[in-house]
């Protein structure tokens, strides 16, 4: 279960290359401005697909060896797909994807619908 820390949440948002039709509802703009700017997190990016190669390099750099504080919260595609694409990389710095991962299926979403469901989930993570 992933728990409050001491820093705020990073958002990524995986937009599967765009051409997905699970994602032709969102506006994606709209969607990461309102987050990097209405929510309490550290920041939002956007990668275009994070279970191929540079995906992985993506996460490498940007998960540090034994940063077990930071929480990511990741918009894409179903949580047990994210969970047997993302966790070996979190595993390879000594981290714990379960423990670190919000994983938010936003496929299929209009836009205010995803807005929600973030914006609910990074409330949750509030650091107190
Ligand atoms: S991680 Fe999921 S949402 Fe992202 S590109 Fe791969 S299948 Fe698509």
């Amino acid at each position: 279960m992933v728990k409050n820390t001491k820093h705020r949440p990073r958002f990524i948002m995986c937009f599967c290359t765009g051409e997905c039709p699970g994602f032709a509802k969102l506006e994606l703009w709209k969607l990461v401005n309102f987050v990097r700017n209405e929510l309490d997190v550290e920041y939002a990016v956007i990668h275009p697909q994070l279970c191929v190669t540079d995906g992985d390099n993506f996460l490498r750099d940007l998960v540090k060896d034994g940063d077990k504080d930071r929480i990511y919260v990741i918009g894409g595609c179903d949580p047990r797909m994210q969970r047997k694409m993302f966790k070996d990389v979190f595993a390879e710095k000594g981290l714990d994807f379960d423990k670190q991962v919000v994983s938010l299926d936003l496929r299929n979403m209009e836009t205010q619908e995803a807005m929600k469901k973030v914006a609910e989930t990074i409330e949750k993570l509030k650091v107190s």
